[in-house]
């Protein structure tokens, strides 16, 4: 398939799934994210900022997704669980208006864990079939591979919570329009979510 084909495909896939989640929780969709399928091309032509090279190599290297809090997702892989998890994090974001992770130390790991358990939650919802595949790589390294091991247990769990109706719409919306901006937030709902569906 060309380039070209592809980059709309992978846009329609995206928006289609945004569409979805946010007509489940009511959620706002002000605007549709940046979408840039990498396929084969380099960091040049693709004209993206000059401090992502370094992420850019490894996405495209390991064949993985992003989602940045600005509304960019760079896709290396287009297969349905790549793209409506990507799709489920600009939904996320644009809803909590959630920063940057980086400065609050294992605060922002928690906020990490929550965002994955998000992702793999609501793509769960857009296509139930999707596997909880641990995601780990070991380029990702041990920090990474931890958030998303805990991260999807979560998700999935609150997954099978909500098809059960054991949690409401209103519970979801509410955890995607949180900013979770003090320190200390992120520590203190993955501790309560994770006490009411993991343990
Ligand atoms: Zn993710």
């Amino acid at each position: 398939m060309r380039w070209e084909e592809r980059q709309e495909r992978v846009q329609e896939k995206i928006d289609e799934a945004i569409d979805h989640l946010a007509e489940e929780f009511s959620l706002n969709v002000n605007h549709y994210p940046v979408v840039i399928w990498v396929g084969r091309k380099d960091f040049k032509e693709l004209k993206l900022p000059v401090d992502e090279l370094a992420n850019f190599e490894a996405l495209k290297r390991n064949k993985v997704s992003a989602t940045y809090p600005n509304g960019l997702i760079l896709i290396a892989n287009h297969s349905s669980d790549n793209i409506v998890e990507e799709a489920t994090h600009f939904l996320h974001f644009s809803n909590s208006g959630i920063r940057n992770y980086e400065t609050r130390g294992y605060d922002g790991v928690c906020l990490d864990i929550l965002t994955e358990a998000l992702g793999f939650f609501g793509s769960k919802v857009i296509d139930p079939s999707i596997k909880n595949n641990g995601k780990t790589n070991q380029e990702n390294g041990i920090v990474k591979n931890y958030v998303y091991k805990r991260g999807y247990a979560l998700g999935e769990i609150m997954f099978y919570s909500y098809i059960q109706g054991e949690i409401c719409r209103r519970f979801v919306r509410d955890l995607f329009q949180n900013p979770l901006d003090r320190h200390g937030s992120a520590k203190r709902k993955l501790r309560q979510l994770e006490s009411r569906f993991v343990h």
